[in-house]
């Protein structure tokens, strides 16, 4: 025994204490948030794990020593970090309870922190809900003078052991961890019920949670389901040497750290993300197709969760996961993605739903690239400090766009084909009286683009002889009760030069007269025979 206490107290003065770092992640959005400093102890043969050394240094009151030491070597990561300019995300140091009860320990560890100049909301401090065992008020007493140096308070293994829910009450913690070592895959069962009202419970109180010891897919699945949002596990890493984490944080895109993703008051937390809820219910048979994001008011818009019609609505095959997978700011070119953040902007700002329409480029492994025009009606119902959640109800409507642009290249063509014939033609819109004349018009007999209570204007114009504007007026009377065709040889402009003039009209479909499309062309003498012939008119 007094051989191990040695090589412990020796690790202090040789360096054999390494601290090493457990991520943390967002379940959602995949950010690493923070991590947790680890004790490891180089052993003459291998790694010495703590649940080994800790007990011992415990019982031998050598903890302080270990905890203080660990703190420094967060505190020195975090200043070198903060040195090379990389992202500063916390650490969650653990605090031995004979430490958080010692006089002065707390006092000390906030020298430490000092002697780094590191913000203080970059430390978390472990506690477990043993300290409870000294008492209520030597409970509140710790976090209340851990509070007044400025660190985050974390309840540490919440849900192993002794838990009490009245020390959630009582004591101002800011985080729970929560340890899921003691589920035992029991997620559809009484386990699952508890850590679900659990995650519940936090919410009410406004407490992010962590979930520790996660392992499995379906574990993370099930927290996300409850709407859990981070998770320290394997599932996403064992603890790594300092030098592997400082790789790590270099290369991650970093999340939020405390903050608790507030919904609009109108919306559950709970049943919103459980995947039994009503409100998924909703957001998978009833609604049409829709996103949930997470937007970080810059440039990453981070899936969240899409509902089947939209995968369908999506198409090219591609699986929820491609989807959810996709930054779908990065689907769209810079103007774009301009339009698409603007609109976001105008969400936060009016909190009302707003619409825009952006062209994307989607790729599936499938179906290749695909350009396609979506539009978005997009409203906040989430939102922290620097984060929001949307949701966006969206539609594919490339199709519609395809067919507006044929339609423009068409009447350009048309247009070509009229000036060609040498035709003049107009619209005339029933319920209005608007007349709209074509381009030729505009350029050959001086017209505005828009004539009112037409024909009038064709007569003060001088385009129809006034002995023929009876006959005109009532063509218009005609067709607003239903005429379908009209024609005649009418003398025009000021030349008085014969024109064959003619109105068909537009329907809709309860047979109203809507429009009547108006066409004058040149005639040639035996056009004029064979006209007057025609109608008996000779
Ligand atoms: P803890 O505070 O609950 O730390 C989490 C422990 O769970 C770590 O064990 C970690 O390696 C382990 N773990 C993480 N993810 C998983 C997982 O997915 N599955 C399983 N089965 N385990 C996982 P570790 O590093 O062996 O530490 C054991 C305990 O020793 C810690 O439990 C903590 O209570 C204590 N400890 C570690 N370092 C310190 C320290 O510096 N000071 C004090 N006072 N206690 C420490
Ligand atoms: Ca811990
Ligand atoms: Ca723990």
């Amino acid at each position: 025994m007094n051989d191990i206490l040695e090589i412990f107290e020796n690790g202090f003065i040789n360096n054999k204490y390494e601290t090493y770092y457990q991520p943390q992640y967002n379940n959602f959005t995949g950010m690493l948030v923070g991590a947790e400093a680890l004790a490891r102890l180089n052993g003459p043969d291998s790694m010495i794990s703590p649940g080994v050394f800790i007990p011992i240094l415990e019982q031998n009151k050598m903890i302080g020593k270990l905890d203080s030491y660990i703190f420094e070597s967060a505190c020195q990561f975090l200043s070198k970090c903060k040195q090379d300019n990389i992202h500063l995300v916390p650490i969650s140091i653990n605090l031995s309870r004979d430490d958080a009860c010692e006089d002065g320990f707390i006092e000390k560890l906030n020298d430490i922190r000092q002697k780094y100049d590191v913000d203080p909301t970059l430390l978390r401090i472990e506690i477990t809900e043993s300290i409870a065992f000294e008492g209520k008020e030597k409970a509140i007493e710790v976090v209340d003078k851990l509070h007044k140096y400025g660190f985050i308070v974390e309840l540490d293994d919440f849900g192993s052991g002794y838990s009490s829910l009245n020390i959630l009450k009582d004591v101002d913690y800011d985080i729970l961890k929560l340890d899921m070592g003691f589920l035992n895959d029991d997620i559809k069962g009484k386990g699952g019920t508890i850590i679900s009202s659990i995650v519940r419970m936090a919410k009410w109180l406004k407490m992010p949670v962590i979930a520790e010891g996660v392992e499995t897919k379906e574990q993370v699945d099930f927290m996300k389901s409850i709407g859990c949002e981070y998770t320290q596990g394997y599932i996403y890493s064992k603890p790594l040497p300092e030098k592997d984490y400082y790789t790590l944080l270099n290369q991650s895109i970093i999340g939020l750290t405390t903050s608790n993703m507030q919904l609009k008051d109108s919306i559950n937390p709970i049943s919103f993300w459980s995947e039994k809820s009503l409100d998924t219910l909703v957001f998978n048979a009833y609604a049409g197709p829709a996103i949930v994001f997470n937007y970080d008011g810059d440039d990453t818009v981070e899936v969240l969760r899409v509902n089947k019609k939209y995968i369908k609505e999506i198409g090219m095959n591609m699986s929820e996961e491609d989807l959810v997978k996709t930054n779908i700011l990065d689907t769209m070119d810079g103007e774009a993605a301009q339009i698409y953040k603007e609109t976001l902007q105008k969400a936060i700002r009016s909190g009302e739903e707003e619409e825009c329409e952006t062209w994307r480029t989607l790729s599936s492994s499938c179906c290749g690239n695909e350009v396609m025009c979506i539009r978005s009606n997009i409203i906040m119902i989430g939102k922290s400090e620097n984060e929001y959640i949307f949701h966006a109800a969206i539609r594919n409507i490339t199709g519609e766009k395809r067919k507006m642009a044929e339609g423009e290249a068409y009447e350009e063509k048309f247009r070509n084909v009229i000036e060609q014939a040498n035709i003049y033609y107009w619209e005339y819109t029933v319920a209005t009286k608007e007349m709209r004349p074509c381009f030729r018009c505009m350029r050959d007999l001086g017209l505005p683009p828009l004539l009112t209570n037409y024909p009038e204007p064709a007569f003060e114009a001088g385009i129809f002889p006034l002995d023929y504007a009876d006959m005109y007026r009532d063509w218009h009377k005609q067709i607003a009760n239903g005429v379908k065709h009209l024609e005649a040889v009418i003398p025009l402009t000021a030349g008085r030069v014969p024109f064959f003039v003619r109105y068909d009209t537009e329907f809709d479909e309860l047979g109203r007269p809507i429009k009547a499309y108006g066409s004058a062309t040149f005639v040639t003498d035996a056009d004029i025979e064979s006209y007057l012939k025609k109608n008996n008119k000779i």
